[in-house]
């Protein structure tokens, strides 16, 4: 999971978010079994207007596996990190948004605030994790104290998966290249397997 910057919401979002955030409120107690729908917006479902501007921040990688490319086209998915079930009025606010691949928008365990975010101020990739540089992937850093551990444990079954493809592999130092630049040293990391 790749620290980012979080750009600024789409001004069409500015005076909306809430409002929308209401009426998605409104459905559910209407209707516990309610489904969400995006809202529109000149004609178009939000999703597909958020898209663009999520995946842009990270590079188009998935906000908490990495993974890259995330594909098919159909597997593009928006994760909500308060659920929008238990946090309604959060459904369409653009800081609980993230640029997600379809197996990490899985559930994997129950919503907790402790939760690692990857644009928070306070998150630093070596205290939870370490890049398996033979296998391209993200493991859980061993190093780190316990109750780090314990947090990034939490997020293992989404930071890791079991067959990174080719792409991401190949992709990977140059992902590393740019996550180091914000490091001192960070640029020597060993070359992968091709
Ligand atoms: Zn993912």
């Amino acid at each position: 999971m790749r620290k980012f910057q979080r750009v600024n919401q789409p001004a069409f979002l500015v005076d909306r978010w809430e409002a929308w955030g209401v009426d998605w409120e409104r459905r559910r107690s209407k209707n516990p079994s309610a489904k969400f729908n995006w809202p529109q917006f000149k004609g178009k479902p939000l999703n597909e207007l958020l898209l663009p501007p999520l995946k842009e921040q990270t590079q188009e990688h998935c906000s908490f596996c990495d993974s890259f490319p995330v594909s098919p086209p159909s597997d593009d998915t928006i994760e909500h990190f308060r659920p929008k079930s238990s946090f309604p009025r959060e459904a369409c606010r653009w800081e609980n948004l993230y640029f997600c691949c379809r197996h990490c928008q899985r559930k994997f365990e129950e919503f907790d605030e402790a939760l690692l975010r990857p644009d928070a101020d306070d998150y630093d990739f070596d205290q939870y994790f370490r890049w398996d540089y033979t296998q391209g992937t993200i493991e859980i850093n061993e190093h780190a104290s316990v109750e780090n551990r314990n947090y990034s444990a939490s997020w293992g079954a989404r930071a890791s998966r079991p067959h990174p493809s080719a792409s991401r592999r190949r992709n990977f130092p140059i992902h590393l290249n740019s996550y180091g630049k914000s490091k001192a040293g960070g640029s020597d990391h060993p070359a992968l397997p091709t």
